[in-house]
């Protein structure tokens, strides 16, 4: 065999493990269909912005671990996330946090503040009993009560996931901090960031000395490149690596509208929700933001912006965020147990294991895959 590992894949997955075999002395070749690596991360320059093609990326963790890992290859900015909603052209910081309850309401203390939600929470109280919140409209309510559930949390989530609030989960919306101290942070996690030089730069290192091939579906040449490895790393859709026989799992998706606009900044953040019902987005990024700070972003007299709409999954388009429903959790266990059965080919990362990982357990994930591949 030419390679000890074929790594069908370029993205954080895939480049990671091939990082940790390259290292251990195995030959690697990482192949990926689209024309360029990275995967989702990959982010496109133009006008001298790196813009995220494959929507906003920002890399934040709780384990020291895989941060100094990514900053042994990288070096990392600054950047916070501090996400503004605008409701109908009243701007509120997220997530929600006494800046947001001060906007809402006009409270200036965290007593206040936790008053007024407790006010307002009473309805659903009553109604809930001494049972759970049973779907997101009912969880939000319970968290921070009907003002901010309407302005900031309703119009938004049907927008994104195209349900109403009532069918979906309850655990979406405990993904969001709620804090009472004036913190726009949108995570708790300790560590954050965007790799200086933008994230091509981390792949670029993670990949360095290893084989590649763009533009290689593994498909089209699935009986060729067979032959030539040891093992398989696979970390495309994994319905697709079984010919779909049990069906197609779903995916939410995303459209980006992109734009080069004659100004230095234009909404003066990386990202604006937009909350209400009427905009058909629900988001507008503005690239520069997340790599260039104060005086800095007047340098560029340009910026770049992509509007996010989001979208049902369609065979043909990207697969984003997996569906978390029972239906496709069915789906999904009925070709791991197939892939469990797999002997010369390890599945991994957010397509072949249909889970919504972010980038930080993508990483841990690989590393943790070689180090088993191994013993
Ligand atoms: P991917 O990056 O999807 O890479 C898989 C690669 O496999 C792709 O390049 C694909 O072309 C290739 N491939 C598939 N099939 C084949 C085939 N047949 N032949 C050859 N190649 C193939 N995470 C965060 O931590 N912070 C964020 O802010 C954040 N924002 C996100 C925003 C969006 C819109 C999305 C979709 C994800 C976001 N994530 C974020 C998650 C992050 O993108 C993932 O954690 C990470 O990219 C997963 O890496 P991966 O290698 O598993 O998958
Ligand atoms: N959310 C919201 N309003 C906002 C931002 C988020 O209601 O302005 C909700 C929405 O339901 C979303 C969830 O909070 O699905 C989690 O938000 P997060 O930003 O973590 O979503 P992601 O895009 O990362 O899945």
């Amino acid at each position: 065999m030419k390679y000890d590992y074929l790594i069908v894949g370029s993205g954080l997955f895939g480049a990671t493990f091939a990082y940790k075999a390259k290292q251990a002395g195995k030959k690697c070749l990482v192949i990926d269909k689209r024309p360029q690596l990275g995967g989702n991360v990959y982010c496109q320059e133009t006008e001298g912005i790196h813009v995220h093609q494959y929507g906003a990326h920002i890399f934040h963790t709780a384990n020291k671990a895989i941060w100094d890992f990514v900053n042994s290859l990288v070096p990392f900015n600054r950047y916070t996330n501090c996400p503004v909603a605008n409701y109908k052209g009243e701007l509120y910081n997220l997530p929600f946090n006494m800046n947001t309850f001060y906007q809402m309401w006009g409270v200036h203390t965290p007593e206040e503040a936790q008053a007024e939600i407790s006010r307002q929470q009473s309805a659903i109280r009553t109604q809930l009993g001494d049972r759970e919140p049973a779907n997101l409209e009912e969880q939000a309510l319970m968290l921070v009560g009907k003002d901010i559930y309407e302005k900031l949390i309703k119009s938004y989530t049907e927008k994104q996931w195209g349900r109403p609030c009532t069918e979906l989960p309850a655990f979406i919306i405990r993904r969001l901090p709620l804090r009472f101290i004036f913190d726009n942070n949108y995570f708790n996690d300790p560590y954050q960031g965007i790799p200086i030089g933008g994230y091509n730069a981390l792949i670029e290192k993670l990949l360095e000395g290893i084989e590649t091939r763009v533009n290689c579906d593994y498909f089209v040449h699935r009986e060729e490149l067979d032959g030539i490895a040891d093992k398989i790393v696979y970390t495309g859709p994994i319905d697709q690596f079984y010919d779909y026989r049990f069906g197609k799992l779903q995916y939410r998706t995303v459209r980006f509208e992109t734009e080069t606009l004659d100004t230095p900044n234009y909404q003066g953040n990386a990202v604006v929700n937009y909350t209400d019902r009427e905009t058909p987005y629900t988001r507008i990024i503005e690239h520069k933001h997340f790599e260039s700070f104060g005086q800095a972003v007047y340098d560029n007299p340009k910026t770049v912006i992509s509007r996010e709409f989001s979208t049902e999954w369609q065979p043909g388009m990207e697969p984003y965020y997996p569906v978390n429903d029972e239906r496709n959790a069915a789906l999904y266990a009925q070709y791991k147990a197939l892939a469990d059965e797999e002997t010369r080919v390890l599945f991994g990362g957010r397509l072949a294991e249909y889970k919504y990982y972010d980038m930080s357990p993508t990483i841990e994930q690989a590393l943790l895959l070689f180090s088993h591949s191994q013993n």
